[in-house]
């Protein structure tokens, strides 16, 4: 029995591959047609063509907007820079797979620059129905759309049976990992009622990736080890020691043994925590974020951040 069957949540249908939105913006006519038709051989049947790059960006926006998250095919316009299209297609939504048709060979200087500038594939024309299917294949097991497919309910049923606060991001990371799916998951868990939309929220997310899928832990500011203790210090204004607030035993300066009185006259509180590794002071921890995606570490005032939606389980 497949893991899917046992959850209440499997009653979310889930779109497969081939109902993704295509977008071609090539300005011969006979030849996104041919490519519309190699896709449709494959099944894709949400083709959208266009012959000029801004009615091709105007449509992607479109399709953005709409939730959906095309994979466009590009080809060397006439009229325009290929990078500055790449560029403004990945301003709107980054993950977008960009594949470039060309007459150069995929190891040619050209192409490998455009590969480090976002291009995710180059298909050299004439393209073959072989071409077309290698490379939609590989897309599709990049973005594990079958293997993840029967955790997805286990994940998701965790997630909705564990918390009672969730983000959009929280339910992306279920293994859906594709946001036109999850979008299409939350409509109907909203339609069913098993969640409400809520206030957005922002959280932080990964400087280089963008997942907010983080781990956080406090740390020492200059050893950067997690292990430190809450300690109120105490500076002894008179003499100038600062130690722990217990060695202050009777409210005598453990220095110069005289009493302490008068909090903001004779004495006052320093900082809070001491680190048990290296013993230093600080007022406040740092905060670390490890990304769960890819690994980076950085602090909290390298985040970025995402407004997301959020939604409380019913
Ligand atoms: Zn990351
Ligand atoms: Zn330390
Ligand atoms: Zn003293």
């Amino acid at each position: 029995m497949k893991s899917s069957e046992f959850t209440k949540y499997s009653v979310i249908s889930r779109n497969s591959f081939n109902d993704r939105d295509i977008l071609i913006i090539e300005d011969s006519e006979p030849s996104s047609l041919r490519i519309n038709s190699l896709l449709n051989k494959m099944g894709f049947k949400k083709i959208h063509l266009s012959h000029t790059a801004a009615s091709g960006l105007y449509q992607f926006e479109e399709l953005i907007k709409a939730g959906k998250t095309p994979i466009v095919f590009l080809d060397f316009l006439p009229e325009t820079d290929i990078l500055s299209i790449v560029k403004i297609i990945h301003q709107i939504y980054l993950e977008t797979k960009i594949i470039l048709f060309s007459r150069y060979e995929s190891h040619d200087d050209k192409i490998i620059k455009m590969i480090s500038d976002g291009i995710y594939r180059s298909l050299k024309t004439p393209i073959s129905q072989n071409d077309i299917n290698q490379l939609m294949h590989n897309i599709e097991s990049d973005e594990s759309y079958t293997d993840v497919e029967p955790l997805v309910d286990l994940k998701l049923e965790d997630l909705l049976t564990k918390k009672s606060n969730i983000t959009f991001e929280d339910i992306k990371s279920c293994g859906i990992d594709i946001d036109e799916e999850t979008h299409q998951i939350i409509e109907e868990l909203k339609n069913k009622n098993f969640i409400v939309e809520n206030n957005d929220v922002t959280l932080p997310s990964c400087t280089k990736c963008s997942s907010t899928n983080l781990n956080s832990k406090h740390v020492c500011v200059i050893c950067h080890k997690s292990k430190f203790q809450k300690k109120s210090l105490v500076e002894h204004y008179d003499c100038g020691n600062i130690s722990s607030h217990d060695t202050y035993v009777s409210d005598i300066c453990p220095s110069c043994k005289k009493p302490i009185n008068a909090l903001g006259v004779d004495y006052r509180i320093l900082k809070n925590f001491v680190c048990l590794e290296c013993n230093s002071s600080f007022s406040e921890p740092n905060l670390i974020f490890s990304c769960n995606q890819c690994q980076n570490n950085f602090e909290l005032n390298d985040a970025n951040w995402k407004i997301t939606k959020s939604y409380s389980v019913l």
